[in-house]
C-alpha cells in the first residue's frame, strides 16, 4: 500500500499542478481578451465623437455633394481643420491597431476581428473622400500646399494592412481604391456633377456682403 502510495502521489500533485496553471492561464487569457476588447472599443469611440462627427459632416457634405471649396472666406480654412483631424484620427487608429496586432503576432484575434469589422466602413469611405478633398483643397488655392505626406501615408498602411485582414474581394477593391488613381472607385460620389462652390461665409457662419 505504501509502495502504491510513493508512485500514485507525484502523478497527483502533477495533475494538481497542471489543472491549476490551465486554471490560471484561462484566467490570464480571459483579463488580456478583456483589456484588449476594451483598446477596440477606445478607438472605435474616437471615430464617432462629436467632433469627428462635425468634421465628417464638413467634408462628407463637399465630397457626396461634388461641391468645389470657396478659397474666399472660411469654408477652406474650415475643411483643411477637419481634413487633417480625420487624418489624426486615422493615424491613431492605425497605432493601436498595430500593437494589437503586434500583441498576438500577427494573428487575428476576436479583438481585432471585432476592430476590423468596426471599422471597415469608416477607413473604406475616406479611401476616397481624402482622395477628392485633397483634390478640392489644391484647386481652390494652388499657391497654398497641402503638406499631408506622412498622415496619408499613414492611412495607405492602415487600409493596406486592413484589406489584407478581408478576403472579400468587394472589400479588397474599396480598401485598394486611390492607391495611385488608376485603380476603378466605385464611391457613388463620382456619378454626381460637380457643383460649383456655396457663396464665401464669414468665419461665423454669416454670408459675406457682396456689393453696394
Ligand atoms: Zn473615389
Ligand atoms: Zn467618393
Amino acid at each position: 500500500m505504501s509502495e502504491l502510495l510513493r508512485v500514485v502521489a507525484p502523478a497527483g500533485s502533477c495533475i494538481v499542478a497542471f489543472a491549476a496553471l490551465m486554471v490560471t492561464l484561462r484566467a490570464w487569457r480571459r483579463s488580456r481578451l478583456t483589456a484588449r476588447l476594451e483598446v477596440v472599443r477606445g478607438l472605435h469611440a474616437e471615430l464617432v465623437t462629436d467632433a469627428a462627427a462635425r468634421d465628417r459632416h464638413t467634408l462628407g457634405s463637399l465630397h457626396w455633394q461634388n461641391r468645389d471649396i470657396n478659397p474666399d472666406g472660411a469654408e477652406r480654412g474650415d475643411v483643411m481643420c477637419a481634413y487633417f483631424a480625420m487624418l489624426w484620427r486615422f493615424e491613431q487608429l492605425h497605432a493601436g491597431r498595430r500593437v494589437l496586432l503586434e500583441e498576438v503576432n500577427s494573428k487575428r484575434d476576436v479583438a481585432l476581428k471585432m476592430l476590423d469589422e468596426q471599422v471597415y466602413t469608416h477607413v473604406a469611405e475616406y479611401v476616397c473622400t481624402f482622395s477628392t478633398i485633397k483634390e478640392k483643397l489644391t484647386a481652390s488655392n494652388r499657391d497654398d500646399t497641402v503638406f499631408d505626406g506622412t498622415y496619408v501615408k499613414t492611412f495607405d498602411q492602415l487600409r493596406e494592412s486592413l484589406a489584407d485582414s478581408f478576403e472579400d474581394p468587394e472589400k479588397r477593391a474599396r480598401l485598394g481604391a486611390h492607391t495611385n488613381n488608376t485603380e476603378k472607385c466605385n464611391c457613388k460620389c463620382h456619378e454626381v456633377s460637380a457643383k460649383p462652390p456655396l457663396p464665401p461665409q464669414r468665419p461665423g457662419g454669416a454670408p459675406v456682403r457682396t456689393g453696394a
